[in-house]
């Protein structure tokens, strides 16, 4: 059997329509020719959350594909999925936000994408430095994630992680240099109560990324 390459030039980013993901979405469009988005719908807090994508996927001219990930909320009795419960951090000290594994599904169906589409690269902004701590986001995980959808699929995907290294301030100061900073900082949705932008400035991703924010702006200003 012979197989054909991957194509080199496209990549596939996995998308929420939030901050570090968008920020991913303009780091793919300055080293890929050809890049998509992939959503996954999973009974998010917020519809807008979806809306939000959708939307800057058509500002930005890149195919977005959308996948059915309803199945995760019947997994998870927690915060994200069930609407009535408040995020907090749980007695183990992980976010009750925690899906279990939900970051291993989304790039095993971001690699049958990325193979369906002939797409060699994926890109996802997780984050080791990030609060959440979650153990499919560490390098360690990525790493042997992206040799196990090699193997699975028999094809050389290069995962991408722009973000895993950097802290909050450090990841505005890459929308900087990517032209966009005044982009990511209107368009995205961050909020955990739905509010684009800026959002409601009180619950823990607001206050994460205001705080994250106002470093790199004070950083720049003393420059
Ligand atoms: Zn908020």
């Amino acid at each position: 059997m012979t197989q054909q390459p991957l194509n080199n030039n496209k990549a596939i980013v996995v998308f929420s329509g939030g901050q570090d993901s968008t920020t991913c979405l303009f780091w793919a469009k300055k080293h890929f020719d050809e890049v998509a988005l992939v959503t996954f719908e999973y009974g998010q807090r917020h519809d807008t959350e979806i809306q939000v994508a959708k939307q800057i996927a058509q500002e930005q001219a890149v195919e977005h594909h959308l996948l059915d990930m309803s199945l995760l909320s019947q997994l998870t009795p927690n915060a994200l999925t069930q609407h009535d419960m408040d995020i907090n951090e749980g007695d183990s000290g992980m976010p009750n936000t925690f899906v279990p594994a939900r970051n291993l599904l989304f790039l095993s169906f971001a690699g049958a994408l990325a193979y369906q589409t002939n797409t060699k690269h994926i890109i996802t902004g997780v984050c080791e430095t990030d609060f959440s701590g979650y153990p499919d986001c560490r390098d360690s995980f990525i790493k042997s994630m992206n040799v196990t959808l090699s193997l699975s699929m028999d094809k050389d995907f290069v995962i991408h992680t722009p973000l895993m290294w950097l802290d909050k301030k450090q990841t505005w100061a890459l929308s900087d240099e990517l032209g966009v900073l005044e982009y990511v900082r209107k368009r995205t949705l961050t909020c955990y109560n739905g509010i684009i932008g800026e959002g409601c400035g009180e619950c823990p991703a607001c206050k994460l990324r205001a705080r994250g924010l106002n470093a790199y702006l004070e950083e720049k200003g003393a420059n």
